[in-house]
């Protein structure tokens, strides 16, 4: 499949935020891919369309290419200077769309004549090439790299649509606007001609998180052999994960009675074990098995189980294992080199909660009980090997006096889970199954809350040259959208608002993204990509945000939640419930 296929489906589905209208176009696209019959390209247009080059589990290699090189590029190949190139790239927003105009407008130029002879194989490129370009790209080091890089990047610069986007994919700034459930959608719609097959493809998903692989056999062999796709060794499943709701009805909710357990302040673990072999997933799914050697080894030793999926968390420990961490403490083991000194010197205990497979065995629609019971049968409980502390609770007070418990030792909360009959492992879904708790007293509001930055204001004093104040929005499910929520300006280090500018400057956007409803006015707006967490005192109603209607008072920074992407912050329903909390 040519690239500029994809290109032109991109520029449709960008033309329009409604999410039935991005269903149409996408299941008309899936449509033509099956009347052709050709399905050799159907995985990467899928992770394309995801905004990725791989699947979720897998990252491509980096290609080192900073906009510069991109500009020093076009620059020789259009003969447009440097300067200039800058300047429309400031005014149009990004250097893919400066690349469009200009190319555009020098395909006007009839009279170039060695750019009209280039222009005769405009979008001759194939996915397969832009694959292979990238990867050259990719591998090529030492001293004459740039010069070779910037070969392949002039050789790559063809049709203006397609370089538009073949620059945000090198650029790492490519977002059609399409979430994964309308991907489904029109997958469902074009392949198998009825919407309602969503779920059976939405619930494979979930359990084999590679769309290209779902894509290919939905095409290739059809919806019963979607239906057949179960949790399978050395292939993470998307994490079940927790609602909110004031804490006076998570007996209500749960049933009585659920169990309580510590909510532990690490990350979490996916654990595969496969005989000799172990294979560590992160809560978005990559594989960080080299980042924790010394868990592997445990896991080998202690697990009494040939093949097994377990699930816990990870969490910094003191030199003598009697006190947990923070997580800013784990957050240190996070890197390549020297991985061997710093395992040492940040001791880790790994808190076991769940058990997803045993042997040839699914666990996932087994209730909480019987996955407990295995994991208590299978473990040798040691130092850095443990289950999580918890215990059984019929009623509120219960629940207060576990909850205090669990803050004096150091939790981030409690995670409250229903151990009735239908108690079963949701992949993928926040239910309410698994209600999570980390504050109680009233007034104050001592949730934090992950919004997704969407533009910032420039800063002043101190602060001038970056970014001040940040813009933040929650998320709505139902439209695929963001509602603006709060400006946050208060809790940043110095480091870290100078790491915020950097990262926030690649997404900045000539205007306010489609996704986005928002009334306040910020000096640039951003991509909605990156997360932060953030405390405050209250929620209030706020006419400034209307759109939302809610706003926060006195928002502090906490973190940034780099394992989290954007559709993972909190909900609107969430600001609902914490408001009603109060
Ligand atoms: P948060 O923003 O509160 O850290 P989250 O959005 O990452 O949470 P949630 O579903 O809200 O995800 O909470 C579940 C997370 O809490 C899990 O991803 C896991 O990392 C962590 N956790 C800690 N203790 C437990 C536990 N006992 N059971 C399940 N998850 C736990």
């Amino acid at each position: 499949m040519k690239f500029l296929e994809i290109a032109r489906l991109f520029s449709d589905l960008e033309n329009t935020s409604k999410r039935l209208e991005m269903t149409e176009i996408l299941s008309n696209f899936f449509q033509n891919i099956k009347d052709g019959g050709d399905f050799s390209d159907l995985n990467k247009v899928m992770y394309l369309l995801q905004g990725q080059l791989t699947p979720n589990m897998k990252q491509f290699p980096k290609m080192g290419i900073a906009e510069k090189m991109i500009i020093d590029a076009l620059s020789i190949h259009s003969g447009v200077s440097k300067s200039k190139i800058v300047e429309i790239k400031n005014k149009k927003g990004d250097v893919g769309l400066a690349a469009e105009f200009i190319l555009a407008r020098k395909k006007k130029q009839k009279s170039l004549i060695d750019f009209e002879s280039k222009g005769q194989q405009q979008g001759s490129l194939d996915i397969s090439e832009v694959y292979s370009e990238f990867e050259k790209i990719a591998l090529t080091h030492g001293p004459k790299s740039s010069d070779i890089k910037l070969g392949i990047l002039r050789g790559l610069m063809n049709d203006p649509l397609e370089t538009k986007y073949l620059i945000r994919i090198i650029m790492s700034t490519l977002r059609v606007g399409a979430s994964t459930q309308t991907i489904i959608d029109g997958l469902a719609l074009g392949f198998t001609g009825s919407k309602q097959n969503r779920d059976i493809i939405e619930r494979a998903y979930n359990l084999h998180p590679d769309l290209g692989d779902i894509a290919r056999i939905l095409a290739e062999r059809g919806i019963n052999e979607i239906k057949n796709i179960q949790i399978e060794y050395g292939t993470p499943i998307r994490n079940m994960l927790a609602s909110r709701v004031p804490y006076t009805e998570i007996p209500v909710k749960l049933g009585i009675p659920f169990i309580a357990e510590y909510k532990l302040d690490g990350e979490r673990l996916q654990i595969h074990k496969m005989g000799e072999r172990i294979m560590l997933f992160s809560r978005q799914l990559l594989e960080i098995s080299d980042q924790y050697p010394d868990v592997c080894e445990m896991i080998k030793q202690n697990i009494i189980a040939k093949n097994v999926i377990l699930e816990g968390e990870v969490v910094a420990m003191d030199a003598f294992y009697e006190q947990m961490l923070p997580f800013q403490v784990l957050s240190k083991r996070r890197r390549k080199y020297d991985v061997e000194n710093i395992s040492k010197e940040i001791p880790v205990c790994v808190f076991l909660f769940d058990l997803l497979k045993f042997e040839s065995e699914s666990y996932i629609d087994k209730p909480l009980p019987s996955r407990r019971k295995k994991l208590e049968e299978i473990t040798k409980e040691r130092e850095e090997l443990k289950l999580v502390n918890s215990v059984q609770v019929k009623d509120v007070e219960e629940l207060v006096s576990f909850f205090n418990e669990a803050r004096k030792k150091g939790n981030e909360g409690v995670m409250t889970k229903s151990i009735k009959a239908d108690s079963v492992y949701q992949p993928g879904n926040r239910g309410f199954l698994w209600i999570k708790l980390k504050g109680l007293e009233g007034g104050k509001l001592l949730d934090s809350v992950d919004l997704v930055i969407i533009g910032g204001f420039y800063g002043e004093g101190k602060r001038t040259g970056v970014f001040g104040t940040y813009l933040g929005a929650v998320y709505n499910p139902e439209k695929d959208d963001f509602e603006a929520f709060s400006r946050v300006g208060a809790g940043f280090s110095d480091d870290m608002l100078k790491l915020l500018s950097s990262e926030t400057k690649k997404l900045k956007l000539e205007k306010k993204h489609k996704k986005v409803n928002c009334d306040d006015k910020p000096d640039v707006w951003f991509s909605p990509e990156i997360v932060i967490e953030i405390i405050g005192d209250e929620i209030t109603l706020s006419n400034k945000f209307s759109s939302l209607g809610y706003s926060m008072r006195f928002p502090v920074f906490q973190r940034l939640r780099q394992d989290k992407g954007p559709t993972d912050i909190t909900t609107i329903d969430e600001i609902e419930n914490l408001y009603q909390n109060q």
